[in-house]
């Protein structure tokens, strides 16, 4: 069920546009203030939040800044009745993702709020690699290994990529030389075996599966197999 949260301070339209979201089979939660949106963004997590931008104390614009200062990820979407330009470009510039002026009519509002919510679905579906267990975010570059969290540097974390982007294929060394370590990649070195070592370190785990399995003389090569080969 989509949720969404709808700031806007006056009572009739936050009513009309919660009654028609629900009716849609949408939940809705409303904040009348800036301040009260705020702190349930960031209680609660929503896939859209609606923002109007004229509201008493804490306005619209800034209720957006602090939303992506504090790193809350929902689609936003401004609502107002202000229309002009300047405040347009404002809220984009400031993180919104779309716009629409008031008045607008019910059909348009439930088509953008469904819009943003595939959008948001979508990217947070292409940022993320996994396989088995083991989950990567490539934007916040988190790597996790069930609910364990990882630590990796860049280097390793590249070298996971590579595998996860390759699942059950076996990686040449050649392969794995040229996609991570690149120009700077010298054949002769033991370097690939040793990012190895480090990286099985960090991701096996002794009582799950085997995931990063050698294929003597060939490469790597990322599987579950239900027994340690
Ligand atoms: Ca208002």
């Amino acid at each position: 069920m989509l949720k969404v949260l709808i700031i806007e301070d006056e009572r009739k339209v936050a009513r009309f546009i919660q009654k028609g979201l629900s009716a849609e089979g949408m939940e809705t939660t409303i904040a009348e203030t800036g301040d009260d949106g705020i702190r349930f963004a960031v209680e609660r997590a929503f896939d859209v939040i609606t923002v109007d931008l004229s509201l008493p104390g804490i306005d619209g614009i800034n209720v957006i800044r602090t939303l992506r200062e504090r790193q809350i990820s929902s689609s936003i979407l401004v609502l107002s009745a202000r229309g002009a330009l300047e405040d347009k470009l404002l809220g984009f510039g400031v993180g919104a993702d779309d716009y629409l002026p008031k008045p607008f009519a019910f059909d348009e509002l439930v088509v953008r709020i469904r819009a943003l919510a595939r959008r948001r679905a979508n990217s947070i579906q292409n940022h993320k690699l996994s396989y088995s267990d083991l989950e990567m975010d490539l934007q916040t570059r988190r790597v996790r290994r069930g609910d364990q969290e990882i630590e990796l540097t860049a280097r390793e974390f590249n070298l996971l990529e590579l595998f996860l982007r390759n699942p059950e294929q076996v990686l040449t060394r050649a392969k794995i030389g040229e996609a991570v370590w690149r120009e700077q990649f010298e054949r002769e070195t033991n370097v690939i075996e040793v990012y190895m070592m480090y990286l099985r370190k960090k991701i096996e785990d002794p009582n799950a599966p085997l995931l990063l399995h050698t294929m003597r003389g060939v490469g790597y090569r990322l599987c579950e197999l239900p027994e340690r080969a």
